[in-house]
């Protein structure tokens, strides 16, 4: 197509989406391990850093208090099955928040380590370390506790569903999972970046989690279209909502031609078994500040992108990206420009108008630029999907909760990133799942029973 402007006849540009940018080669080394493991040398000489410090200011930054300094010590002694049984003890999901943990703004931002060597002990690897040896050997540290007669609903078999399921199945007591997808895991399987993922790690968490017994999984059920919340209600004793957050922002322009939800394709993917066979943009343009616009960008320029721009409205401090993750993405090639907005996204080019904060207040400043663009992706937050939940209190557009993570209806609990209290961090939605369960547990048999 071409188009008159200021007398010359232009050519229009063309989208350019294709498959098969790379050599099978370059797939795999984009789409390999972000950390590899430790060899157990190199485990035992970091676990020696560590000073086991009294009070550790390291397991008080984990949100799901996992004790930093034994499983440490168990390593450093030679003993990673132990460590692991410590750290599952505290975070069933370990093995997955020792790979997406943002430990750079938790358990290792404070390790004293810092302070006196410029460094902390990497505490991620080697929780890492610790939960692939149990894996390996295949070994399972828990066990049931006596048969209660109690059921339990777990609607989602994401982070927070599975473990709310394990510690309530743990306790003795029955549990039903009800899962929408065809997979369990939720964002585990479909969100996390691949390389952070790699070797098939949400799966083989996910049949840990199961192996313990008590817990029947239902996959391709979801609530709101196959059964509800009420027939729940009468026929378990007790119901927990880890529905996460399925539905996503709209960018809300006129001309969005081929904008993409970037978590649609994260999902394809994560999913992806040749991933040659996904198109990627030549020039690709994200459009947000988060987790999930440096994954999505990253990512592409992984499959081959030649050009990768992510667009945010506001400055690099108010991005929901942590430092680390943004310097990633620039290591990996992709550009940042803050303090713009999309103004519309057609054939060839985004638009987009430069932003300004007037009265401490965002604002338009009225002046536009075009980025070329063959692909566009929406990374702008999402939403809890009401579907089936519409009688349930909401806060902020979640679902409101008390802080054991009791809704508004009687016996029906939530946790995750579908409730209004928290960050939508993997190892936040196991917390909220263990801390409902302890409730559960607590409201039907009384507090202080689990096994061991
Ligand atoms: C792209 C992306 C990258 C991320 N990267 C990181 C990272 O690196 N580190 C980190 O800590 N966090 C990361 N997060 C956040 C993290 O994945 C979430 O906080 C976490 O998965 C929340 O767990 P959840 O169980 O609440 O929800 P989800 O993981 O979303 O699981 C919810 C489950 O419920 C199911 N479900 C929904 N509705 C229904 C229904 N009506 N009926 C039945 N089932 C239903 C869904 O299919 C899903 O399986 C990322 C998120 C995204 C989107
Ligand atoms: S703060 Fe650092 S040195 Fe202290 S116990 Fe934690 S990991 Fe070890």
């Amino acid at each position: 197509m071409q188009r008159q402007r200021g007398g010359l006849m232009e050519r229009e540009p063309r989208t350019d989406v294709a498959p098969g940018r790379l050599s099978p080669e370059a797939y795999a080394a984009g789409f390999s391990d972000l950390h590899p493991g430790f060899e157990p040398n190199a485990a035992r000489v970091e676990a020696e850093r560590c000073l086991f410090c009294y009070d550790a200011p390291c397991a008080t930054a984990c949100p799901t208090s996992i004790d930093i300094p034994l499983f440490i010590r168990e390593i450093a002694k030679g003993q990673p099955k132990a460590a692991a049984k410590t750290i599952l003890d505290a975070n069933i999901m370990g093995a997955m928040c020792a790979r997406v943990c943002p430990t750079e703004t938790l358990c290792e931002e404070v390790c004293v380590r810092h302070f006196s060597d410029g460094a902390p002990v990497k505490i991620g690897q080697l929780q890492r370390y610790a939960t692939d040896a149990l894996f390996d050997a295949g070994a399972q540290p828990f066990t049931r506790a006596e048969a209660t007669g109690r059921r339990i609903a777990v609607v989602g078999a994401g982070p927070a569903g599975l473990a709310c399921a394990h510690a309530l199945a743990r306790a003795g007591h029955e549990v039903t999972i009800f899962e929408a997808r065809e997979k369990p895991g939720g964002l585990n399987e479909y969100g996390i970046a691949a390389y952070k993922a790699a070797g098939g790690i949400a799966q083989r968490e996910v049949d840990f989690i199961l192996s313990l017994g008590g817990i029947v999984l239902k996959t391709g059920v979801a609530l709101g279209r196959d059964f509800y919340l009420e027939t729940l209600r009468a026929e378990y004793d007790a119901v927990f909502l880890g529905l996460g957050l399925g539905a996503v922002n709209a960018l809300g322009l006129d001309r969005e031609e081929g904008a993409e939800d970037a978590i649609d394709y994260i999902a394809a993917l994560r999913q992806a078994e040749d991933l040659s066979a996904l198109p990627v943009g030549r020039r690709v343009v994200v459009v947000g500040g988060g987790m999930t616009a440096v994954d999505v960008a990253v990512q592409a320029k992984r499959l081959g992108a030649d050009e990768v721009t992510i667009v945010y409205r506001r400055g690099e401090k108010e991005m929901g990206a942590s430092g680390y993750e943004q310097e990633l993405a620039l290591t990996e090639g992709v550009a940042i420009r803050h303090y713009a907005r999309p103004v519309a996204v057609e054939s060839g080019r985004a638009i987009f108008e430069r932003t300004q904060i007037v009265d401490g207040r965002l604002a338009g400043s009225g002046e536009t630029f075009d980025i070329p663009c063959d692909q566009l992706f929406k990374a702008i937050g999402q939403a809890l999907d009401p579907s089936g939940v519409e009688t349930i209190d909401l806060l902020g557009g979640r679902i409101k909760v008390d802080d054991e993570r009791r809704t508004s209806i009687p016996n029906v609990w939530a946790g995750g990133d579908c409730v209004h209290d928290g960050e939508d961090l993997t190892v936040v939605a196991v917390e909220d799942g263990k801390r409902a369960a302890a409730s559960i547990i607590a409201a039907l048999v009384g507090p202080g029973r689990f096994g061991t």
